[in-house]
């Protein structure tokens, strides 16, 4: 049952936040729905669920079709400058940006639709290869370069570091994330209006990511099951 499934995983947030001496009420869970039916989403809903998480632009628009403004919607997949307009203009907040021209084309269709696009900047702090995000030596040329784009409102960072088998072992990428994010917003540079968002920590190591600051959680596989 998706309702236990939420009760079992704010439960797991209260222990890791009272452990960090951190208020739960400061961390946002977003359901990760990517692949998984649009009943499943009401289900959670029905539940109090409010957040959602998804990774391919086609499926999300579907979702946001058929929910009609019941959820609001984050996009948390790779995301090409071409697909920038359906981003822009339906979802509430895109956790992914990493480069200049995607931040571009979102702040254009964000102007185009007369709208304020809430982003959070993704950076690599594993330095993978393979993976999206931004280099943390090259975050703040990009965020610099993102500033007179009057649509968007950087609100923090993201983060997907490299999977370890222990949470103790991701700590470091976290702490990296949240030392690299206060850095940014000292300088006024992100969350200039507003607290600063840190999108970090999954299934398996959220508390982790909550030892560490984070303050919004994208959590699939403990809700809605494997995919
Ligand atoms: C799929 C996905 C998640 C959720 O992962 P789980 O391990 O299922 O909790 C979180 N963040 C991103 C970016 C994802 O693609």
């Amino acid at each position: 049952m998706i309702k236990d499934n939420l009760t079992a995983i704010h439960q797991r947030i209260n222990n890791a936040a009272a452990q960090a001496g951190r208020r739960a009420d400061e961390i946002t869970l977003i359901a990760v729905s990517k692949r998984k039916p649009v009943e499943l989403i009401k289900e959670a809903i029905a539940a109090g669920q409010l957040d959602f998480g998804e990774n391919y632009l086609q499926e999300a628009k579907e979702k946001i079709t058929e929910l009609s403004g019941q959820a609001r919607v984050h996009f948390i997949g790779s995301l090409q400058s071409n697909k920038a307009k359906d981003a822009a203009t339906l979802c509430n907040m895109i956790h992914t940006v990493d480069r200049l021209k995607l931040a571009r084309a979102l702040d254009r269709h964000a102007q185009a639709a007369n709208r304020s696009l809430a982003v959070l900047v993704q950076v690599n702090v594993g330095r993978e290869e393979r993976k999206a995000g931004v280099l943390p030596e090259d975050a703040e040329e990009l965020i610099g370069q993102m500033q007179d784009l009057a649509n968007l409102e950087i609100r923090g960072l993201m983060t997907m570091p490299p999977h370890r088998a222990n949470q103790e072992e991701m700590r470091p990428y976290f702490a990296e994330l949240r030392q690299l994010g206060e850095e940014l917003q000292k300088k006024g540079l992100i969350a200039t209006n507003c607290a600063l968002e840190l999108s970090m920590g999954m299934s398996e190591d959220f508390e982790a990511a909550i030892a560490e600051g984070a303050t919004m959680i994208r959590v699939g596989t403990a809700i809605f099951g494997a995919r």
